[in-house]
């Protein structure tokens, strides 16, 4: 019997309404998709001109018979829905059947294919067989499309816009090879290989063979399981994230998807580790059963609805904020090395990593000596012995997932910025402000989040003036800061009197402080306390701490160094710039060539 089937009308119809072949980029992902549903394990892409010349598709698939060959070009032909309600379980990916034939009706389209019984060759225009005849037993199919849309008028669109079409060809082909390490994927445009990945199953390969070595250094695995959704894949460290955000890659049960919701709990969870415009390079794939999801199929893209979104969220999260916390994030300064794929996944865990619980119980070890726990006095804090005592027991219990810091002891400082440091590991540049800053923000959040607030009473009233604007989208707000202990009295017109406030203001500098709340509290539509408070730590941290050029002097150095190796992220400042980068003992070696000597 044929393996392809012909679909009742009305469930064409039904899929057909939103089915469009308009770009080249849609025709490469029907043919690649057919060629995955074949089982190819190597499938190669030929361009030229992006496509809108030729596409070549070559695959070692299972191929097709003669009647099926013929049947792929009938109007609703598919091999894979014969009822809407397949639709729902279709567990492979090209499923839209008419695709075949709606590019044979803008193309000129050959067809070679062979089961291994017998061989076909078929050439159509105009959507209509011109010619055939029997060809090789060489089992798999090349489908060649030429002249596309040589009959429409988008033609002329994509001929100018040959760079924008190949950057969405190529970014799809990326995201099949990451979802298929099994298969060999080879992507060619005008005779430039763009990508040749080897087709051995390991995930970390692929990595390296779109994002290069530097990157493939770089990755960390996930692997996290709960009740209903078990995610694998891998994450990368913050310093090498991208501009686009076309690098975090979520599949479900092996399909490539997209969910802003998704993207948006990745993002959060390295928030402060990555500047706001940048996205981390992630690749995962999210087991689930079936009946927890809710497909909603469109021609162009996949958007899944979870029904246990919660846990989900809950589960990514911890588990990409677990592993950046056990990691030592701090950037190496780049050191060219000849270092081979084979060497990083030598060095690598391995592409199947074990479970979760027993990945986060990994024999983590806390040096106690080493890593410091004194506090950093900055002018920015006064400190009351019992905040001192509880953060001391925070900074215990948090170490557990921590990675440490050898203790670093300071050298000196070059442009009255960036601190040089030292131990046995290796050298230090650390960025002054960037380390205040983020000691500063750990310790405004963690006053900003206290149950209770601790009131100091002022002397003299403070008192804030505004104009008609800035005072209404205030007022509305004011009730909502009271319990942080921000209690403002309205006196008279457009002005605000404060008569004490939480012992976390800076002193010295209460009424800039106030101001800049209230500057926060402007720009708020909707008031989360949440997001307020962490605005209000990074804008306090960055205003409070010392800045580039500001003096240091050597004690206090090791005063900053010793309170940054305490965070909870000593490595990056809230704003998601490094504080610290690394020569390694090694580095050093490396670059003076001591090595050649002994
Ligand atoms: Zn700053
Ligand atoms: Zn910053």
């Amino acid at each position: 019997m044929a393996n392809i089937k012909v679909m009742d009308a009305s469930l064409a119809n039904k899929i057909a309404a939103g089915e469009v072949v308009e770009r080249t980029m849609n025709v490469v992902k029907e043919l690649v998709e057919n060629s995955i549903d074949a089982k190819s394990t190597r499938i190669e892409i030929t361009l030229e001109d992006a496509g809108v010349k030729r596409i070549v598709v070559q695959d070692n698939g299972k191929g097709m018979s003669k009647e099926d060959a013929h049947l792929a070009f009938l109007r609703h032909a598919t091999s894979k829905i014969t009822q809407l309600e397949d639709l729902f379980h279709v567990t492979t990916l090209g499923f839209r059947g008419e695709a075949l034939p709606s590019i044979a009706s803008v193309s000129h389209v050959s067809l070679l294919t062979s089961d291994g019984k017998e061989g076909t060759f078929l050439k159509l225009e105009e959507g209509k067989i011109k010619e055939e005849s029997s060809s090789s037993l060489v089992r798999g199919t090349t489908i060649t499309v030429e002249q596309l849309f040589y009959n429409t008028p988008v033609r002329l669109k994509y001929l100018k816009n040959l760079y924008t079409e190949l950057a969405l060809i190529t970014d799809y082909i990326n995201k099949m090879a990451l979802s298929y390490p099994s298969i060999q994927f080879i992507l060619k445009n005008n005779d430039k290989q763009l990508l040749n990945t080897t087709g051995d199953g390991n995930l970390l390969k692929v990595i390296y063979e779109i994002y290069g070595i530097e990157v493939a250094k770089k990755m960390l695995p996930l692997a996290l399981e709960n009740e209903d959704y078990r995610i694998e894949g891998y994450m990368s460290y913050p310093e090498v994230a991208r501009t686009n955000r076309n690098v975090m890659t979520t599949l479900v049960n092996g399909r490539v998807i997209r969910n802003s919701v998704l993207n948006r709990v990745i993002l959060d969870a390295y928030h402060t580790y990555i500047p706001k415009d940048k996205f981390p390079i992630l690749i995962m794939n999210i087991e689930v059963d079936p009946i927890l999801i809710d497909i909603n199929i469109h021609p162009t893209k996949m958007d899944i609805k979870f029904s246990k979104m919660d846990t989900l969220k809950e589960l990514l999260t911890k588990g990409i904020v677990e592993n950046l916390k056990k990691t030592l994030l701090i950037p190496h300064a780049s050191v060219r090395t000849q270092e081979t794929i084979e060497e990083v996944l030598q060095n690598s865990p391995p592409p199947a990593p074990k479970p979760f619980l027993d990945f986060v119980e990994d024999n983590y070890e806390v040096k106690e000596n080493e890593t410091t726990q004194l506090h950093f006095e900055t002018e920015t804090m006064t400190n009351r012995q019992e905040t001192e005592e509880e953060e001391t027991e925070e900074v215990t219990s948090n170490q557990d997932a921590h990675a440490t810091i050898k203790r670093m002891f300071p050298v000196g400082v070059v442009h009255t910025t960036y601190i040089i440091a030292e131990n046995e590991e290796g050298m230090f540049i650390i960025d002054q402000h960037a380390a205040a800053e983020r000691i500063n923000y750990e310790k405004y959040l963690k006053e900003l989040s206290k149950e209770t607030t601790e009131l100091v009473p002022l002397l003299v009233p403070l008192s804030l003036e505004f104009s008609n604007e800035e005072y209404l989208l205030i007022k509305e707000k004011l009730d909502q800061i009271k319990d942080l202990g921000i209690i403002c009295e309205e006196f008279g017109q457009n002005t605000l009197v404060i008569r004490e406030h939480p012992t976390w203001f800076v002193e010295g500098k209460e009424k800039e402080t106030l101001q800049k709340i209230m500057e926060i509290l402007q720009r708020e539509d909707t008031f989360s306390k949440e997001k307020f408070i962490e605005k209000t730590a990074i804008t306090l941290a960055c205003r409070m701490s010392i800045k580039a050029n500001d003096y240091v002097s050597i004690e206090d150095m090791q005063y900053l160094l010793d309170t940054l190796t305490a965070c909870k992220n000593p490595f990056t400042c809230p704003h998601g710039r490094p504080t610290i980068i690394a020569y390694s003992k090694y580095d050093l070696e490396k670059m003076f060539k001591r090595s050649a000597e002994s």
